[in-house]
């Protein structure tokens, strides 16, 4: 692929990345994180045509609020610096998911990040040419809710990387402007979206196993058919989903499987 005019520590760094997936939702607390981690996690344990695993890394650029370390359980983790660059947090011995967020830079869990546009942009910058990620299947980008700096800042770092994304909304969030918002941000920066999660769908009783719709259902489907864009599925409210990495598989399974029928080994998504 033609680079031209991008950053070049950045091709240096993702020149060996096959696939780049940014997860968005109009509006925070819609369980964009949630999906992302399981998204990571069910992709990087599953293999690839050839019969080795599949290779995944995860980026957190929600910098206001970085959740993706505590849900694969990493909290107190901290990224090493070597010669070559920032070493990301692997979440298992075989390496298959390596994990960057700006939560490992901050000395407690409960500091916050109060930057401004610049600086923001500076650490998003800094992000793409400096973490050490090696040979990638995916690159899965945490963004932060709505559409703000960061994610006009990532585009125009990745242009020529042709990335695509996944958006995540609830029934409740639905209809709201947030959404039609990402969306609008979508088409007009050309980004493709690969299809529409909708989390928080229902929840189903452990006891009884019925399934009930607190806030309704339905409503991201018939999203997706009236913006013309791909359902990817829908995931039940889950308590024991914060536990992700021991029990919620599944989910995730059955929306890279759904993935998987748009077909997204080795670049494919960018045709
Ligand atoms: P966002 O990234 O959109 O702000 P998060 O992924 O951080 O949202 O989710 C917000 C909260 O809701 C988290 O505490 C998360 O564990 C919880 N959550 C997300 N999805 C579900 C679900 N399907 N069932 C139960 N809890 C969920």
């Amino acid at each position: 692929a033609s680079h031209l005019g991008a950053d070049p520590k950045i091709v240096r760094r993702l020149s060996s990345v096959s696939n780049i997936i940014l997860v968005l939702s109009g509006k925070g607390g819609v369980g964009k994180s949630s999906v992302s981690a399981q998204l990571a996690l069910s992709l990087s344990s599953s293999t690839h045509s050839s019969g080795r695993p599949i290779r995944v890394g995860i980026l957190d650029i929600d910098l206001t609020g970085p959740s993706i370390p505590r849900m694969l359980g990493l909290d107190g983790a901290t990224v090493k610096q070597s010669t070559d660059g920032w070493v990301p947090v692997y979440t298992d011995t075989t390496q298959s998911l390596a994990v960057m967020s700006v939560g490992f830079l901050l000395r407690s869990r409960n500091d916050s990040v109060v930057w401004r546009g610049p600086k923001k942009n500076a650490m998003i910058k800094q992000f793409l040419g400096d973490v050490r990620w090696g040979q990638l299947d995916y690159l899965i980008i945490d963004t932060p809710p709505g559409t703000s700096d960061e994610h006009i800042s990532i585009l125009e770092y990745l242009r020529t990387f042709n990335p695509a994304a996944v958006m995540v909304t609830t029934p409740q969030a639905v209809s709201l402007a947030d959404n039609l918002r990402s969306l609008d941000f979508c088409r007009k920066t050309s980004l493709p979206l690969l299809g529409l999660v909708e989390n928080m769908s229902g929840y189903i009783c452990p006891h009884c196993k019925d399934c009930t719709n607190v806030w309704g259902k339905g409503g991201g489907e018939a999203l997706a058919k009236r913006e013309g864009l791909h359902f990817l599925g829908r995931i039940p409210i889950d308590p024991g989903l914060v536990r992700v990495l021991d029990d919620a598989k599944e989910d995730a399974q059955q929306i890279v499987s759904q993935l998987g029928e748009t077909s997204l080994e080795d670049g494919a998504i960018h045709k």
